[in-house]
């Protein structure tokens, strides 16, 4: 087992990685910018490198800061948390070509699913079903663009291959505004992804967002540990999910669970990872796959006891799962509200000292965090300050759970969106066993773009 990890990240999940790291008896490194220096996450880790000034393209998005902050520490393998350098294939490459362990796939599997156009066809090799839409990416041709839409059919949604977090997508509904919609998404998609490659899907008008965890040893061996349903989106980003999903059966469930576990062996995966899809009456359809963990992989935690973050350091280390799919049980409910430094409802953000920070509590409740009273949430990143979960025998219990510890939880001196978790935890659709990911945007009155 490792002696010494290096936490590639900040904010809540760099003091999740910590944590587990702390109880396996694993030192930790924290690696920050000149904005996060006084975080406590950093003080309360073993040893702290300073990598680089508050624009995470310094810092945090520099490689080689982060590798020379390894190799002075001695660390024997670097997390990378979430977003950053999470799916950066080239990241991953250097990591390994300089001596340390990746937490996360190998290099070659990042890059296969991080350009969405060969994953998707990696994964209709691999017997996963997909949105229907354009073979690969879309030609330059206009008139070939117009007759992929035509086979399709309207609406359709054009997005970028190299496309995340929501961005570099674009929704068409009629032969009059494609081929410019299909021209703006390519330009957008290369000066934010440094790829200009789009694809078309189908663009589903009544679907729900649901995920499979997977986890895949070394040695040939992959479970699914259920589903999660993260249907409650704006702007093609999740503020809420939960696990399981109200909608499907077990029988269902363990349908797909086992063809994406069946994939990930097929393309000999390592580590956790999600493969999304939308699911619309009836059918799923791939979207995408995530190669590190998710933000909303607490929920998953909360129904299966698994810790998530030491499966991963596990498997990297090179052992065996300890445990096979039918020890994999799941109990309850979990539902996970994530709570942002931002207008509840403009979405602007909003940065800032907190002045209050007052927490919830009791059974059932988990809260991942790393702000306090005094903390001052830095401009310069996600606006997400934290995330609040609970878990119920029931999914009624879960969310009553929720309204409880959301009407507790108090932060002043920012906004955030409490008022709007409070709101949807009362929303009859959302009681009723949930909603398509385009309901709250059309509750709010924004139309999706
Ligand atoms: P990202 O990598 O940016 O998260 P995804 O491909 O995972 O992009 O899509 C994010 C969200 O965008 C989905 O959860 C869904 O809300 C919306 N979306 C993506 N593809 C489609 C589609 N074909 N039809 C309708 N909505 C879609």
């Amino acid at each position: 087992m490792f002696e010494k990890i290096l936490i590639a990240n900040r904010g809540e999940i760099a003091l999740r990685v910590q944590r587990a790291c702390r109880e396996l008896g694993i030192k930790t490194v924290a690696v920050h910018s000149v904005a996060d220096k006084e975080a406590k996450y950093v003080k309360l880790a073993d040893e702290s490198v300073c990598i680089g000034p508050a624009a995470s393209s310094l810092s945090y998005l520099n490689i080689p800061a982060v590798i020379s902050a390894a190799e002075v520490t001695d660390a024997q393998a670097i997390h990378p948390g979430y977003g950053f350098l999470s799916e950066n294939a080239d990241f991953a490459e250097r990591v390994e070509q300089s001596g340390f362990v990746f937490i996360g796939p190998r290099a070659e599997t990042i890059r296969l699913m991080g350009d969405k156009v060969s994953a998707k066809d990696a994964m209709k090799k691999a017997g996963v079903p997909c949105v229907p839409g354009s073979e690969g990416a879309l030609p330059d041709d206009p008139v070939e663009i117009i007759k992929t839409a035509k086979k399709v059919g309207y609406p359709v949604i054009i997005k970028a291959a190299g496309g995340g977090g929501g961005r570099g997508m674009r929704v068409v509904h009629t032969e009059a505004a494609l081929v410019n919609a299909v021209n703006m998404t390519k330009a957008e998609a290369q000066a934010a992804f440094g790829n200009p490659m789009v694809y078309m899907e189908k663009f589903l008008e009544n679907p729900r967002h649901i995920e499979i965890q997977i986890l895949a040893d070394q040695h040939g061996n992959a479970v699914y540990l259920g589903d999660r349903d993260c249907s409650m989106q704006r702007r093609h980003q999740k503020i809420i999910e939960e696990a399981p999903s109200p909608l499907l059966s077990p029988r269902i469930r363990d349908k797909i669970g086992e063809r994406c576990a069946e994939a990930c062996r097929k393309i000999k995966y390592r580590g956790a990872g999600t493969f999304e899809f939308l699911y619309e009456n009836g059918e799923f359809y791939f979207i995408e796959m995530n190669t590190r963990l998710q933000v909303e992989h607490t929920v998953t935690e909360m129904i299966t006891g698994i810790d998530l973050v030491q499966q991963q350091i596990f498997v990297a280390a090179g052992e065996k799962l300890a445990f096979r799919q039918r020890d994999i049980e799941l109990r309850g409910h979990a539902i996970e509200c994530r709570i942002n430094a931002e207008d509840p409802y403009s979405f602007v953000p909003s940065p800032g000292k907190l002045t209050t920070f007052h927490m919830p509590g009791g059974p059932g409740v988990r809260i991942d965090t790393h702000a306090y009273a005094g903390y001052v949430v830095p401009p310069h990143y996600d606006s997400m300050i934290g995330k609040l979960i609970t878990h119920g025998a029931t999914r009624e219990q879960a969310i009553a759970r929720m309204r409880i510890a959301l009407s507790e939880m108090l932060v002043d001196g920012i906004k955030t969106n409490i008022p709007l978790h409070a709101d949807l935890m009362a929303d009859a659709a959302f009681h009723l066993g949930g909603t398509s990911i385009h309901y709250l945007e059309q509750k709010l009155g924004i139309s999706h773009k």
